[in-house]
C-alpha cells in the first residue's frame, strides 16, 4: 500500500483545523485570507504593506525572504534579516505570519505558517524534517504535480506526526500561456472532498495578472476553498519580484469587501479582525 491515506477524508470525516494561533485556525467556518509582499525587500516597504493588511482586515501577513528562483540572478531574498522584518511588521499590527521555508536549517522564529513552495512540494527531506514538529505548514501543490502527488507529499507531514497541514492550490502549468499558470479549481473541490485537510487558493502565482486576483479569489470563495494567500505591494512597479501580480491596498481592501456576499452563498464567513484592533493600526 503506497497511496494516501492518513490524509483521507475518511479519516477524519469532520475536517481538520490548523490553529494559526489562539483564536485564529484555517479549515473552520471562517475564510481566513493571508495577504502581503511576494518578498520582504526593507522595512518602509514591510511597515506600509502590514498596515494595509491589517486595515483590510486580514489576519495573516505574507512575505518571502528564503526565495526559489528560477533564474540564480534574480533577486533571492533577505533571509534571516527579512524575517526579523516580517515578523516586526506583523507584530506591530498583530498580525500572524507565513513565509517559505526551503531547508530545515533556515531560520524562521516567530513565523505562526511554514511554507513549502511549488519548487519544494517534491522534497522529501524538508517535509521529513516538518514533519517532525507541530507547526503549521502550508503546502503548495508543484509546478506539475498530479493530484495524487500532491496528497502523498501531504502524507509525507502526517505520516511523520503533523497533521497541521493546509494545502494550497496555486495554479499548475499547461498549455495555456495568457495566464502564468492555470488555476485547478477543480483540485480545490477534490481535495476538500478527498481529505480531511483544509485547502486555500492562491490566486496571484496562478494567474500571475493583477486582473484576474480579484475574480479568481471569488470563485475560489464560491468553491469551497478555506481561504486565500494573496500578494500586494504597494507600489507594484517598485516590486523586486511578482510586481505583475501583485494587489494594491486598495484593491485587496476591495476584495475584503465583496467577499462576505460569495461566502454567504456557500454558508461560510469571512474573518476579519475586530473592528477595534483594525482601528488602532
Ligand atoms: C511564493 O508564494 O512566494 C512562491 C514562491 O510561490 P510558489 O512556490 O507557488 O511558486
Ligand atoms: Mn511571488
Amino acid at each position: 500500500m503506497t497511496g494516501p491515506t492518513l490524509v483521507l477524508r475518511e479519516r477524519k470525516p469532520e475536517g481538520t483545523q490548523v490553529e494559526v494561533r489562539p483564536g485564529l485556525a484555517v479549515g473552520g467556518r471562517a475564510f481566513v485570507v493571508m495577504a502581503g509582499p511576494c518578498a520582504v525587500e526593507d522595512t518602509a516597504q514591510m511597515a506600509e504593506v502590514a498596515a494595509a493588511v491589517a486595515q483590510a482586515g486580514c489576519p495573516v501577513l505574507r512575505g518571502g525572504t528564503y526565495k526559489p528562483r528560477t533564474s540564480p540572478y534574480a533577486f533571492q531574498g533577505l533571509g534571516a534579516a527579512g524575517v526579523r522584518m516580517l515578523v516586526d511588521a506583523a507584530g506591530r499590527n498583530g498580525l500572524a505570519a507565513v513565509s517559505e521555508i526551503m531547508e530545515p536549517e533556515d531560520a524562521l522564529e516567530g513565523v505562526a505558517i511554514l511554507q513549502v513552495g511549488a519548487r519544494n512540494m517534491h522534497n522529501s527531506a524538508l517535509l521529513k524534517a516538518l514533519s517532525l514538529q507541530k507547526r503549521p505548514v502550508l503546502l503548495k501543490r508543484g509546478l506539475a504535480a498530479t493530484f495524487e502527488e500532491w496528497l502523498l507529499a501531504a502524507e509525507y507531514l502526517l505520516a511523520g506526526g503533523n497533521d497541521q497541514v493546509i494545502l494550497c492550490e496555486r495554479g499548475i502549468r499547461t498549455f495555456e500561456t495568457a495566464t502564468r499558470n492555470t488555476l485547478d479549481l477543480g483540485a480545490v473541490v477534490l481535495a476538500k472532498q478527498r481529505t480531511h485537510l483544509p485547502v486555500i487558493v492562491d490566486p496571484s502565482h496562478a494567474s500571475g495578472r493583477r486582473e484576474l486576483v480579484i475574480p479568481l479569489s471569488l470563485a475560489a470563495a464560491a468553491a469551497g476553498a478555506d481561504g486565500l494567500l494573496v500578494e500586494v505591494h504597494p507600489h507594484p512597479s517598485e516590486a523586486r519580484c511578482d510586481g505583475a501580480q501583485a494587489l494594491l491596498p486598495d484593491e485587496l481592501r476591495d476584495l475584503m469587501r465583496r467577499l462576505p456576499a460569495v461566502l454567504g452563498a456557500v454558508d461560510r464567513e469571512l474573518w476579519r479582525a475586530p473592528a477595534r484592533r483594525r482601528a488602532a493600526v
